[in-house]
């Protein structure tokens, strides 16, 4: 499995509404990505995991790689790649919904689920 970004977002930012954290143990961490910027060699497993949206694995070794809405950016898992450690952290959406012991420093956008609900899709249900 290869993939390759060539441009991206300048900051990660991170989920922790129920579907991320099941998926991910606790909160999902991703790097928005244009479409047309991100190329992939190897087997990829894909989910549909909402009506708008599906999420992406490695078909070989269960690797996370990328959720993305239809009409949307990949957000590709920043773990991908090792340079990515780097990158601050621009916000965390459903802040309320979070483990207690998933606190993230800094001085970073926080949305709650309803500020987030209030102006962006979700999937009805979950939190
Ligand atoms: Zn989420």
């Amino acid at each position: 499995m290869k993939v390759t970004v060539r441009s991206h977002a300048v900051a990660v930012s991170a989920c922790h509404c129920s579907m991320c954290r099941r998926w991910s143990g606790a909160a999902m961490w991703v790097l928005e990505a244009p479409g047309d910027a991100v190329e992939v060699t190897g087997p990829v497993q894909r989910y549909r995991s909402s009506s708008f949206a599906e999420r992406a694995w490695c078909a070989e070794c269960g690797t996370q790689l990328w959720i993305k809405d239809d009409d949307g950016p990949y957000e590709v898992s920043p773990g991908l790649f090792d340079g990515a450690r780097g990158l601050p952290l621009s916000h965390e959406i459903y802040v309320d919904q979070a483990f207690a012991s998933v606190v993230l420093a800094g001085e970073h956008k926080r949305m709650t689920r309803a500020e987030y609900e209030a102006s962006e899709r979700y999937v009805e249900g979950e939190a």
